[in-house]
């Protein structure tokens, strides 16, 4: 049998999450014949014989993928299959995979159920949490979504013995987030080893996973909607978001040069002193810290963002390591301060 989920509330929605379990158990949570499982082509290719006998749609990988044509051609196929109102979209990949998996999953039919297998560390440790799901349009990235529930999830770590090595990389630029906003003492811990070190031991990684997940869960719970709290958890995204699908970088290294922008604003607006230690750190994990952008194509991208409330963005800093702050910049200091950025990485 499998082992017990555990089970946490967000915004009145239930979520089992069954931790360290093997995809053969799969069929102990959903019925078969139910099941659809979305997944992207490389994650199937790698594993390829645990999908054997289990319904699929297949999509391209990649962020460039995460948009309204890749929706359209989800549903044109739940419709051949055919899919009706009980069936279950499991999602089983990265973020890319499972934002998609849970954003049809809510406008299909209005809403069939959906559960989700992360396989990049990334998604184990942040995207599949929270209830976040949507597509990209064009550069925005998240600029459509759903906040939804998934009914579970079902963490198999056995995929990550196929994720190249750069995806464990892009994961720990969220790791490291994790730490900064909350957990001084993981700061320190991650500062003690390495990608290495994680990759190869599997109490060490699953424990690393557990402690991320709950700092994620801790501050969703509180937030769901994020109307306060759950913004900390936007730590460098906003500088991330506003590059990624302009220069075409990975999440996890968009959100590490984020996090550097975010220091290098708070030296001067809440005179932070730590700047060396994180970027280090950053370094250590094989992230790079700094990038050659234009500024003025950022602020463009910044006045579409999200969180811009008229002419200013709230914007997450570091008081120190362990404490965010949330400050509200104008246009124009933000102009200011990637400009001075923009020189010193040049
Ligand atoms: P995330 O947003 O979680 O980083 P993506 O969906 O962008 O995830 O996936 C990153 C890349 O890793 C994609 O090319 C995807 O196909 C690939 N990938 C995801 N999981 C695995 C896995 N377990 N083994 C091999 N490749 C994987
Ligand atoms: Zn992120």
């Amino acid at each position: 049998m499998i082992k017990e989920p555990l089970k946490y509330e967000i915004d009145n929605s239930l979520v089992n999450y069954y931790f360290d379990v093997s995809f053969k158990s799969l069929t102990q949570i959903v019925d078969k014949k139910d099941a659809i499982i979305l997944t992207d082509t490389n994650v199937y290719e790698a594993h390829k014989k645990k999908f054997e006998s289990w319904r699929t749609i297949l999509i391209p990988p990649g962020e460039v993928n995460k948009n309204q044509d890749t929706v359209n051609y989800v549903i044109d196929e739940l419709i051949k299959m055919p899919a009706d109102r009980k069936t279950v979209i499991i999602g089983v990949g990265g973020g890319v995979v499972t934002d998609l998996a849970g954003y049809v999953a809510s406008i299909f039919l209005r809403g069939v159920r959906f559960g989700f297998i992360p396989t990049t560390l990334l998604n184990i440790v942040d995207g599949s949490i929270g209830g976040k799901n949507g597509i990209d349009v064009g550069m925005f990235k998240n600029m459509v979504g759903t906040i939804r529930q998934p009914e579970f999830i079902f963490l198999d770590i056995s995929f990550l013995e196929t994720l190249p090595r750069d995806e464990w990389v892009n994961g720990f630029a969220e790791i490291i987030k994790h730490s900064l906003l909350r957990d001084r003492l993981l700061f320190e811990y991650l500062e003690k080893n390495n990608v290495d070190y994680f990759m190869k031991r599997k109490a060490a990684l699953l424990e690393l996973i557990e402690k991320n997940i709950k700092i994620k869960l801790e501050v969703v719970q509180k937030d769901p909607k994020e109307e306060g709290e759950r913004k900390i958890l936007n730590l460098g995204h906003t500088f991330a978001h506003a590059i990624e699908n302009q220069y075409q970088i990975p999440h996890g290294k968009g959100v590490a040069v984020g996090i550097v922008m975010s220091l290098h604003i708070a030296i001067h607006e809440l005179d932070f002193k730590e700047e060396d230690r994180v970027i280090k750190l950053l370094e250590k994990y094989e992230l790079f810290t700094n990038l050659i952008f234009n500024p003025k194509d950022v602020v463009h991208m910044l006045m579409a963002d999200k969180k811009r409330v008229g002419k200013t963005i709230d914007y997450i800093l570091l008081q120190e390591i362990g404490k965010p702050a949330t400050l509200q910049l104008s246009m124009l200091q933000m102009t200011k301060y990637l400009t001075e950025a923009y020189e010193k990485w040049k």
